[in-house]
């Protein structure tokens, strides 16, 4: 293996992966560091990989909007045939609750209709026609177990919904990451497993290189963090973190599988739900399973935690979570023996991704994707790449930022939205929805 590159990527995940896809296209010379010993087994590997097109603000959805292209046609983009297989995007739709929480969906409709984005606004009897098992009543603000009024109708019923037709997920999100992996390949890009970037060389007040653990040295004049829930150990190396307005930090996560109620066959008639009035968002898993994850209520204590040494063993939020969901899906049964994953996303302060260069020349971070960037990752090497093109090529980003227009869309993306320096973005939901 050659030790000069063009760039090194910290990390294998489908964003990781992706990028290097991208950059190999455009003739860099890439080559993933990867601690793991395979591309997708980090957080990519737990995702619950759901493509859906509504964010809280226009450049969540514009970017959303995007991704989602690339998912449907994913072996075209990719232009390759994987012999492990192809990753698979099932479309489901997705209902989304109004709640006081989200303004009942007035900032998010404004933000489809702004990227033309089909839906249908329903009432409670447009929601029961089309998912009779749901129980409609409303228990707005979500609750700890413990909480005596845990269980109890806070009001007659929810005030409505949305449901967008075009929304789904993608069957196995380590396949997919796989899928990159070797279309990255197939343009020369070069993957390192079984490798932990121990520290970041910085030659004539720039990035060099990666220094192994076991004291190797790698050397390139682009050096890309995309290391996931251990972006901040990687950013506190190249010496950055002080100077990103916006910091990144490892938040834990449970996420439960259940069958479905007895008599339906979820896998065909369930949808992605997100369900702010309980606190939890949903979709169909295989075995006809009801897969719940959590939309990180205010009651709830957020867990932020050393990514290297984490309690990957279900807790008590487990519990909560199912049974948060059964107050919605009638008949949801609630297993003895707890099943699903515990993981961890990358958090940033606003819980909108950081996608950027840093105050270090040559080193840059696609960090801080919040348990909702899955679906974007296409679209994030195609902004990473673009972002290291211009500013490698001398582009002042930070005082005049990259822009692009985005393949599918049409629209201009422009990377200011996604600065370390950016102030905190109000417009966010502060949680998973982004
Ligand atoms: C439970 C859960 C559910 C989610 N659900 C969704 C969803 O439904 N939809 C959605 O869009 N998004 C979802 N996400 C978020 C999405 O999965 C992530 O945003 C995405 O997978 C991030 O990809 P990545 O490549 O940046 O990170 P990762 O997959 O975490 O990859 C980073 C890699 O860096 C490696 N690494 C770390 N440190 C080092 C080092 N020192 N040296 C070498 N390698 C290193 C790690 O081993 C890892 O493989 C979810 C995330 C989780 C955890």
């Amino acid at each position: 293996m050659n030790k000069s590159y063009d760039t090194i990527i910290i990390g294998a995940g489908i964003i990781g992966c992706c990028l290097a896809f991208e950059l190999s296209k455009r003739g860099y010379k890439t080559l993933n560091v990867e601690k793991l010993g395979a591309s997708g087994q980090g957080s990519t590997s737990n995702s619950c990989a759901i493509i859906r097109l509504h964010y809280s603000t226009p450049d969540g959805v514009a970017m959303a909007r995007e991704g989602y292209y690339y998912w449907l046609k994913w072996p075209e983009y990719l232009e390759v045939e994987d012999t492990a297989g192809m990753a698979r995007y099932v479309n489901t739709g997705c209902l989304v609750i109004k709640t006081p929480l989200n303004k009942n969906l007035k900032n998010v409709m404004a933000s489809l209709d702004n990227m033309g984005v089909e839906y249908a606004e329903l009432d409670t009897a447009g929601i029961k026609a089309k998912m009779p098992m749901l129980d409609l009543q409303k228990f707005f603000p979500a609750k700890l177990l413990d909480d005596p009024d845990f269980g109890h109708p806070t009001g007659d019923t929810i005030a409505g919904a949305i449901f967008v037709p075009e929304s789904g997920y993608i069957t196995d999100p380590q396949l997919s990451t796989h899928n990159a992996q070797v279309a990255a390949q197939a343009q020369g890009g070069e993957f390192l497993f079984n490798a932990e970037v121990a520290d970041i060389l910085i030659k004539d007040g720039r990035a060099a290189g990666v220094k192994l653990k076991d004291g190797s040295e790698l050397n390139a004049p682009v050096v890309v963090n995309v290391s996931g829930p251990h972006s901040y150990l990687i950013n506190r190396m190249a010496g950055v973190e002080e100077g990103m307005k916006i910091k990144t930090r490892a938040l834990r996560q449970e996420v439960c599988h259940v069958p479905a109620p007895e008599g339906v066959d979820y896998e065909k008639v369930g949808t992605i739900i997100s369900d702010g009035d309980i606190g939890c968002y949903s979709r169909p898993e295989v075995g006809n399973h009801v897969l719940i994850g959590s939309e990180d209520p205010e009651c709830d204590e957020r867990e932020w935690v050393d990514p290297d040494n984490f309690d990957r063993s279900f807790t008590d939020q487990w519990s909560t979570q199912a049974m948060r969901e059964a107050q919605r899906i009638s008949g949801l049964p609630i297993p003895n023996q707890p099943q699903g994953v515990v993981d961890l996303y990358d958090v940033a302060d606003d819980w909108i991704p950081i996608y950027d260069k840093s105050d270090l020349p040559g080193f840059y971070m696609a960090v801080g994707t919040s348990g909702n960037q899955y679906k974007n990752a296409p679209v994030a090497g195609v902004l990473m790449a673009e972002l290291i093109e211009k500013v490698e090529a001398g582009h002042d980003h930070d005082s005049n930022p990259v822009k692009f227009v985005m393949q599918h869309t049409g629209r201009e993306c422009n990377l200011g939205f996604f600065s370390r320096l950016r102030e905190i973005n109000p417009d966010s939901s502060f949680s998973v929805i982004g």
